[in-house]
């Protein structure tokens, strides 16, 4: 096949691997030899370095970012009667923790432009969850959409005002800043996610929580490891299973070597994009004094059909696209008989016509020329 014609990977997990080369092979070797695969060395070794390249005082790594976000919400006692509220587009485990703990998602609508929570759609949904006086509100998700940060200076004042706690689920955005700073200390408690395909992915699942409270800490750390106290044998509290595996701490140790090189390829990827798509589709509006981990580089279309075209003209070049999300979360069979039926318009409008592209360290210039001949077409 021609190299012009050769299908583009969306994610490239072998490529990468090669890149890593001998730091990854190393680094799982060491754990082959010393076998402690459950809570050996490298997890708390990851822990330090993921809570300084944060900049916060505690990381608990655990099994995955969806058990992050139960741990963190376990231990806020969130339950029966109580209302979460989280953006309606998003991945679908922001809502389904609480529903697993008996609570109630309440669905938010996003901002038009940068995709993310809309402060003014959280506080009608906090007055509507008042109003009607069945549910306790207690949490609020902000949730860093595709590699770019929550308005979380907004979401810290409605906190606070409404007295909430503040959660924020940076599964896909790690790497990303805020306001000058890293993300992973803008909440009371940040959960991350390994998952192959985020920003920083392991080679399994993973994840991990942030937070700068060393009492909430410790009550991670004994969550995960089913609500044991000083010594293993001594229950406290019902917990989980929820602990990052050893081998999956030395992946991601290794890969933390290249993160930031990775971080800076996206970058460049997203403004060729930028400079070669605007005027042409919608391309991402940027936060303000952020940076994005791109995660998710999305478009918008005018309507589903023109997406529709347009994903058929990409693939015929072998450009991949996705859809995320091809449905907002208060309109999925799991969870709208649990929505109380306010339309959240932005939310609908958006996953009829939004469109992931191809970005991955690496992806090639050409490659992102490609994307871009494909879709002006
Ligand atoms: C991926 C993701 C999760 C879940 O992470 P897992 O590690 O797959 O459990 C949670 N929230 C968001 C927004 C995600 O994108």
């Amino acid at each position: 096949m021609q190299p012009e014609n050769r299908p583009i990977a969306f994610l490239d997990l072998a490529a990468q691997q090669k890149r890593l080369g001998s730091a990854l092979r190393q680094r799982i070797d060491t754990v082959l030899e010393h076998c402690r695969f459950v809570m050996g060395p490298e997890v708390q070794e990851l822990e330090e370095r993921l809570a300084a390249y944060a900049g916060v005082e505690h990381c608990v790594g655990v099994s995955s970012g969806t058990d992050a976000l139960q741990i963190v919400m376990m231990a806020e006692g969130i339950g029966r009667g109580d209302a979460v509220f989280l953006p309606a587009f998003t991945y679908t485990a922001t809502a389904e923790v609480p529903l697993v703990l008996g609570a109630t998602p309440v669905f938010v609508d996003v901002d038009p432009l940068t995709f993310q929570i809309d402060p003014v759609s959280l506080k009608q949904r906090i007055a509507d969850v008042r109003q009607a006086g069945k549910l306790t509100p207690r949490a609020i998700v902000g949730v860093d959409l595709f590699g770019q940060p929550a308005p979380w200076a907004e979401l810290r004042a409605i906190a606070e005002a409404e007295g909430l706690f503040l959660l924020d689920d940076c599964a896909q955005s790690f790497g990303g800043s805020y306001d000058g700073r890293k993300l992973g200390g803008e909440a009371v408690a940040t959960t991350l996610s390994f998952f192959p395909s985020k920003p920083l992915g392991g080679y399994g699942d993973g994840g991990a929580i942030l937070t700068n409270d060393a009492e909430r800490a410790e009550l991670y750390r004994s969550l995960r490891t089913h609500g044991e106290g000083k010594t293993r044998y001594q229950v406290l509290r019902t917990g989980m299973n929820g602990r990052l595996d050893t081998l999956q701490a030395a992946v991601l140790l290794a890969k933390l070597d290249y993160f930031e090189d990775e971080l800076a390829r996206r970058d460049a990827i997203a403004c060729m994009y930028d400079a070669g798509l605007s005027g042409h589709v919608v391309t991402p509006a940027r936060v303000p004094v952020s940076s994005s981990a791109w995660a998710v580089y999305a478009i918008l279309l005018k309507d589903s059909e023109e997406r529709q075209a347009v994903q058929e003209r990409l693939k015929a070049a072998g450009v991949p696209s996705a859809i995320y999300y091809p449905l907002p979360l208060h309109w999925q069979p799991a969870y709208r008989d649990h929505h109380d039926g306010k339309a959240l318009p932005v939310s609908e409008d958006l996953s009829t016509r939004i469109l992931a592209l191809p970005i991955h360290p690496e992806l090639l210039d050409t490659e992102v020329q490609r994307v871009i001949a494909a879709l002006r077409g």
